[in-house]
């Protein structure tokens, strides 16, 4: 899960950014409307943490503009003490929830999994391919009896590969989700993560493998019997 954090209190969102981090989530903070925006219509993001009052373009602003472009990442607005209005305006803009200043962590952490869970209708509590089945909630692949713990990074780079198995996905596309979007994580490193990956996969005994396509990226395939 991949986190934009908005916010010009540059100490707040940093701090923000540890809290989402010790939380196994990556984030990213930026520091006005106008970053907010261009990060955002990304589109790489899983959730929005987004400041009203912001310099360049204001918190509503961003997004709707960011609706607008299409883009529809759950979005939680940061108001100030209880300003009915502003809550009002937030939602009609296209916000998702918002949480008041002072908030304490349980709040946020409790508002981004609600916000996440809601996108898409569908809560998936694991994923299948094949012989395989990767459990969200507590990291472990199975394959028929044997199964295995997997590292964090490990497991995000599956499951983002079980999501689509058939889809090529690209060493960029793994690197900003599973790094973050201003990482300076390289090819090399999704390359010593897939080869954990593909250890593991052989422990298993499975049929899946992840098959390289050279200079473009990874997909899964199932081995022929
Ligand atoms: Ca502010």
């Amino acid at each position: 899960m991949l986190v934009l954090v908005v916010e010009d209190e540059v100490r707040l969102a940093d701090s923000l950014c540890e809290i989402m981090k010790s939380n196994k989530y990556n984030c990213d903070a930026v520091y006005d409307g106008q970053d907010g925006l261009y990060y955002a219509q990304s589109g790489i993001y899983d959730v929005i943490i987004l400041d009203i009052m912001l310099p360049k373009l204001n918190g509503f602003e961003v997004v709707k503009k960011l609706r607008q472009s299409g883009v529809n990442t759950p979005v939680i607005l940061l108001t100030a003490r209880d300003e009915v209005t502003d809550k009002v305006r937030g939602l009609d803009c296209g916000a998702d929830d918002y949480l008041t200043k002072p908030f304490s962590t349980d709040e946020l952490l409790a508002r981004v999994r609600a916000v996440t869970r809601r996108q898409g209708d569908v809560v998936l509590d694991e994923l299948k391919f094949d012989d395989l089945t990767l459990n969200l909630g507590n990291y472990t692949l199975y394959c028929g009896e044997k199964s295995i713990h997997l590292g964090f990074k490990e497991f995000e780079i599956l499951s983002l590969l079980m999501q689509s198995p058939k889809v090529i996905l690209p060493k960029e596309d793994i690197i900003t989700k599973v790094w973050g979007y201003e990482s300076d994580a390289e090819d090399n490193n999704v390359e010593v993560y897939i080869s954990f990956l593909r250890k593991k996969l052989s422990f298993l005994g499975s049929e899946v493998t992840i098959n390289t396509v050279r200079r473009i990226g990874y997909h899964l395939e199932v081995a022929a019997k």
